[in-house]
Parts: C-alpha cells; structure tokens; sequence
C-alpha cells in the first residue's frame, strides 16, 4: 500500500528555514528531505517520516547507511588516531592500497594515489597523464561529468549551468559525442549492423586527428565507461574496445572515471569491465568508503612514473576514510557485488515490465544497480519529457521513496549494493504508482486517478 506523507514536516520545515539564508545557494537541492538517520537501505526524516533509499546519496552509500562493520571500523580508528598527513605512513593506508591492487581491472600491478573526493581524483589523473606522456591535449566526451574544480570542469560536458561564468578552462580539451546509440549525434545505420560506437572513434581518427588535433600529442581520453550525472547512459559495444585501440595505436593514455559506477555499483568492480577493455589510470571515490570523503586515483605501475614532490596533499588516506574504505571493499567482495548483480537484474526486469504500461518511458539502461530510466513526452520521437521526470520524483518524494534524476529527462536507479529484495520491491511499487500519477497529470494515461491513502 503505498502512502502520501506530509512532507517535509515541522520539524524538516524549521531546518530549511535555518539553512536558507546561510548555506550556499549553489547546491543543486530538489525536494526538503532532511535526515535523521539511516539504516541499510531505508532512511528517516527528522519528522519520523521513513523513506526507501534508492539514491544512496549520489550513488554514494555503497554498503548502505551506517553499516556495523563500517561504523565499528572508523569508530576503533578514531580513537587511536584520526589524523597523521600523507607525508608519515599508516597501516590503513597501505592496507587499503593493497585492496585496491587486488581488484584492478588490468593485468598490470597498479599504484594508488588517495584523495578526499571524486574532482581530486579525476585532476590527479588527469596531472599524472600529462606528466607521464609530455604531452598537453586531452579528449572529453558531452554528456561527462567530472568534478567541479578547475580541470574535472574543463572536462564535464553534462548541463551548461555546471559551467556558465566558470569560463576560461583548462586550454587544450576536446569534446566529442558519447556513443549513446538512443540519442546519437552521428548518422548510422543499426539495421545494416553498423555500431555508433565505431561511428564516434571514426570521427575521432578520421577528423580530428586529421585537422585540428595532432593524435601525438594528445596525453589521454578521459571518459566514464557508463555516464553518470550525463543520464545513466550505455555506450554502443565497439566504442571502448575501439577507444582503446586508438589510445594504443598513439601512445594516448585511457583514464576511467569510475567515481559514480565503480566499486561494485554496476555488477563488476569495474564498469570498464563490461566492456573487455583495461583503463591505464582510474579515478575512484563516491562508493569506495561508504560515505567517508575519500578517493583513489590508481594507475599502471609503468605510467605512476612522477617523482616526490610532483603531487600530494594534506588529507590524502585519511586514516578514518583508508578503514572505512578497507570495510567497504570487504563487504562488497563478500556479498553485495553479487547482491547489486542480481537486484539489479531484477529491477531491469521489473521496469521492463512497467515500460509496457507507462508511455512516458522511453529506455530502460544500466548494469547492475546503476539504472536509468529515460522519459519521453513521445516514444516515436523520442523527446525528452522532463517534465513526466520532475513531477515523479516529486511524487515519490511525498510518498517515501527517495529518487534522483540525471541527464534531461532521466530517472537513476542508484541504491546500496546491499539493498534487499523486500526493499526493493516496495520502492518499485512507489514509482510505479507515482509514475502513474505523473502521467495523469500530464494527460498522457486515461485512467482513474489512483486513490490517495494519507498517512
Ligand atoms: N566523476 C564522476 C563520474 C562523478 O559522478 C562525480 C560526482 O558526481 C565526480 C567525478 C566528482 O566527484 P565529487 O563530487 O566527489 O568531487
């Protein structure tokens, strides 16, 4: 039975009220969800109210709120010490290391970089390319997002209100199309057995490399495997193992932005790894510590070639973030990576099902528990419908389900790996109805208006 709340509630109010004319009125807030606290996949108000977590954050709480081990692992760290700077050493920190050299996605033992944050992690690979290779030129793809500090935002290419007044960025960054075959900016041709990924690199090789960028002196690709903040969005099969291709046959290095679907998110430790192809560098945070600030930048032992003093910072491997990273990966290796597998096939599942009812849903995406749903006013046409998409967030918000979108007009489906089958189910029923609703707002279903059960 799915349930209208009153929300936000006096308590929520009253916080809102406070926060208004102090806190940076940059911050991208949709709905007046205020915590109170959390547990696994489910989450409270500070009005008592209980919602279904299907954000995680922003894709954040890997092993979700507060797990035990997490919490028992930074509350013993914390009263040893919380604080030694990068420039002393700490067991958690080579710990955590190690960890992650256990899990690369490449055949070549790996070297960590840590960090506080996804940006930190995207500029230290992007410092160590060009360090690395001496040369200057990178390659971005539309529809990116990276970060928000100087060079992630020279990169992200996902909403022009990211970067508008930011301007100049860091020089020497080239924008191409994602292979994103539902909304593809390059003609091809699927019924001939053509694949858009091809029809991207080839503009690559055969245009740019051709007129305005010289391929030898282009220091790396940066990309997100699986797009994020851009709509959730698969890219066509050919495009990384021809991206790849290309970075070999020019000495151009491949960094993965794994912040928002690495660490077990998508199924695979690894996006990449979908796609049968090894990054030379990887940019980690977001779900790497289950909520601590904490992020990793990781390359091949023969392109992590700077010298002491080349790059560091104060926080980096902060010994709190190194164990609750340690925990995190361990419980992910010991179930959830499978747990995000398996949900999320079952959720792919269930929107196939509803995509049969709901017109407004144009494609149903993703691996593992990183799911997009994209909504469209028209399915022949594919126009994006942000509007279906607002209104259902909205909805589920008052009616205890916690939804985010992305892109234009996409939902994302983005709850911890440990989310149960039963929670599932229930946060499912809430968007369906809430999607039901939005559609008869907007005249796009002809049915009786679902009865309304107030808490
Ligand atoms: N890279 C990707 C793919 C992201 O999704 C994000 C954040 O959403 C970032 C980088 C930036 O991470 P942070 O917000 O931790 O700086």
């Amino acid at each position: 039975m799915v349930t209208r709340l009153n929300v936000p509630g006096p308590e929520a109010q009253a916080l809102l009220k406070r926060d208004k004319p102090l806190v940076s009125p940059s911050y991208p807030r949709d709905y007046g969800f205020v915590m109170s606290h959390g547990r696994n996949s489910e989450v409270w108000d500070v009005d008592g109210n209980r919602f279904v977590d299907f954000a995680a954050g922003i894709a954040v709480t890997a092993t979700g709120h507060s797990h035990p081990e997490v919490v028992k692992a930074i509350q013993e760290q914390a009263e040893k010490f919380i604080h030694i700077s990068s420039d002393y050493y700490h067991e958690p920190f080579v710990r955590i290391c190690e960890q992650l050299n256990e899990i690369r996605p490449m055949q070549e033992e790996l070297m960590v970089f840590l960090c506080n944050s996804g940006t930190e992690a995207v500029e230290s690979a992007l410092k160590l390319a060009r360090y690395h290779t001496g040369r200057q030129y990178y390659i971005g793809f539309f529809g990116g997002f990276h970060g928000r500090t100087m060079g992630a935002i020279s990169f992200t290419a996902s909403k022009v209100s990211q970067r508008a007044k930011f301007a100049p960025y860091l020089p020497g960054v080239v924008h191409v199309p994602f292979a994103d075959p539902y909304r593809p900016l390059f003609t091809f041709d699927p019924a001939r057995g053509q694949d858009y990924g091809d029809a991207v690199v080839d503009y690559i090789e055969k245009v740019l490399f051709k007129t305005i960028l010289p391929a030898n002196e282009v220091a790396a690709v940066l990309l997100e495997p699986i797009q994020g903040e851009g709509g959730y969005v698969v890219p066509a099969p050919h495009f990384l193992p021809r991206l790849r291709k290309m970075c070999d046959d020019h000495g151009i290095l491949l960094i993965a932005d794994e912040v928002q679907a690495g660490v077990g998110r998508t199924g695979k430790w690894w996006s990449i790894e979908h796609f049968g192809v090894e990054p030379d560098i990887i940019a980690s945070a977001k779900g790497i510590a289950s909520g601590m600030p904490f992020g990793a930048m990781m390359a091949r032992k023969s392109v992590m070639t700077w010298k002491p003093g080349a790059h560091g910072n104060t926080y980096g491997g902060n010994p709190l973030g190194c164990v609750a990273a340690s925990a995190t990966l361990r419980l992910i290796k010991g179930g959830f990576l499978a747990n995000a597998a398996a949900q999320g096939d079952y959720v792919m599942q269930r929107l196939a099902e509803m995509q049969a009812r709901h017109p407004s849903i144009g494609e149903v995406r993703g691996r593992g528990l990183m799911i997009g749903i994209e909504f469209v006013a028209d399915r022949a046409t594919r126009e994006p419908s942000a509007t279906v998409r607002d209104a259902l967030v909205h909805h589920a918000f008052e009616h205890g389900l916690l939804l985010l979108g992305c892109g234009t007009s996409v939902v994302r489906i983005a709850p911890p790996l440990s989310i149960e089958r039963k929670t599932v189910d229930e946060g499912l029923e809430i968007f369906d109805y809430c999607l039901t609703l939005a559609e008869q707002e907007l005249g796009m279903v002809a049915v009786p208006v679902l009865e309304q059960v107030p808490a």
